[in-house]
């Protein structure tokens, strides 16, 4: 291999984000490897090598990273939306998983540190005091402090940020972590169980006959915010240039209610469809990124207006709800 060549590795290549990312990593010239349980889902992987492996198997780790990378990019982690996380049924698993991933990477990288490694957190690691008005969250990085998740999956991403800062404090290895507020977009998951509110509320219009209604979850009125994947990558590459040590949000400030989300996805669709409410799980009341400090340390923010990602997304589902609606058919 060219030795001057970038190379990049990305662990979670097989899923939404890490598969948009190779993408993004190739066009800007590295050589990547990609490592996943699975390939991608929706569109075959655009990596130079991909290795299909447990990355919680240390000895899959010591095969994954045998080199020292020019950038790491660490995404995988055992997650899905409010479905596979808020409801406590997955807690032990989600922790076990997640944390020995990221030990099996760090204590790696002390035989092949790369220039810098990037590691992906979640705003779902911020208190949910802050988080019980749904008009006014509190989301700012300085916030974090004293912890108190509303659940396992942010108690495990809080640890392992402060176990990137840890590693970069005592083996100088140069981490840079994002927390990451709800991304959307194509070649999201949109069935099965782990998708995420703007997915699913898609794949329930496409669903839906006309004059019919859609169940959302809750009352509708939580709300959040939610970053199309372009931006979520362009935020992460920008992240990996800078100089920012400390964890930091990449996220949408254009917070929504949940049925406002739901009619925007309506409206897109042209149906005619009622909203009904039921119970389900939510997480937290109000969530929405606050930007301050990354428009200070990057000079950037994201921008993109949520129903231009929402109309794309929609897009997408029908036509993935086609593909597999015919490929039914020719089973039957
Ligand atoms: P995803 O589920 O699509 O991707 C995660 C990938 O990790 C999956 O492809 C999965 O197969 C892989 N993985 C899980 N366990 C593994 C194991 N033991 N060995 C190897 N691979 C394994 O999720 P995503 O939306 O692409 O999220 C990527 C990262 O960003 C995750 O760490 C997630 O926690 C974080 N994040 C995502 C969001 C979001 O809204 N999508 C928000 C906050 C944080």
């Amino acid at each position: 291999m060219n030795k001057k060549i970038k190379t990049a590795l990305v662990c979670g290549a097989g899923g939404f984000i890490g598969s948009h990312l190779v993408k993004r990593l190739k066009k800007e010239g590295y050589w990547v490897r990609g490592s996943d349980l699975k390939y991608p889902v929706f569109s075959k992987t655009h990596a130079d090598d991909f290795i299909i492996g447990d990355l919680t198997d240390s000895k899959i780790v010591e095969k994954v990273v045998d080199q020292n990378f020019t950038e790491i990019y660490q995404l995988a982690a055992d997650m899905g939306g409010a479905g596979f996380v808020f409801t406590g049924e997955n807690d032990a698993d989600l922790m076990t998983n997640s944390c020995l991933i990221n030990l099996n990477i760090l204590n790696r990288l002390k035989k092949y540190p790369p220039n810098k490694i990037f590691y992906s957190s979640s705003a779902c690691m911020y208190p949910e005091r802050n988080q019980l008005d749904p008009n006014n969250p509190v989301c700012s990085e300085d916030s974090a402090y004293p912890a108190a998740p509303d659940s396992e999956y942010g108690w495990e991403k809080l640890f392992s940020e402060r176990l990137y800062l840890a590693y970069l404090r005592n083996y100088k290895i140069e981490a840079r972590i994002a927390r990451y507020h709800n991304i959307f977009g194509p070649e999201g998951t949109w069935f099965g169980g782990r998708e995420k509110s703007p997915a699913a509320l898609c794949r329930k219009v496409v669903e839906a006959q006309n004059n019919s209604s859609i169940e959302v979850w809750g009352d509708g009125k939580q709300t959040r915010s939610f970053l199309f994947i372009d931006e979520c990558i362009e935020g992460t590459r920008r992240l990996m240039q800078s100089n920012f040590k400390e964890a930091i949000n990449i996220g949408s400030e254009e917070m929504i209610a949940i049925n406002d989300l739901a009619s925007m996805v309506i409206k897109i669709s042209g149906k005619n469809l009622k909203i009904k409410n039921i119970d389900g799980p939510t997480g937290v009341r109000g969530r929405n990124s606050d930007n301050t400090l990354i428009k200070k340390q990057l000079s950037w923010a994201p921008n993109c207006k949520l129903e231009d990602g929402i109309k794309k997304t929609y897009q997408w589902i029908t036509e993935q709800h086609q593909m597999l609606q015919k490929s039914h058919k020719k089973a039957a």
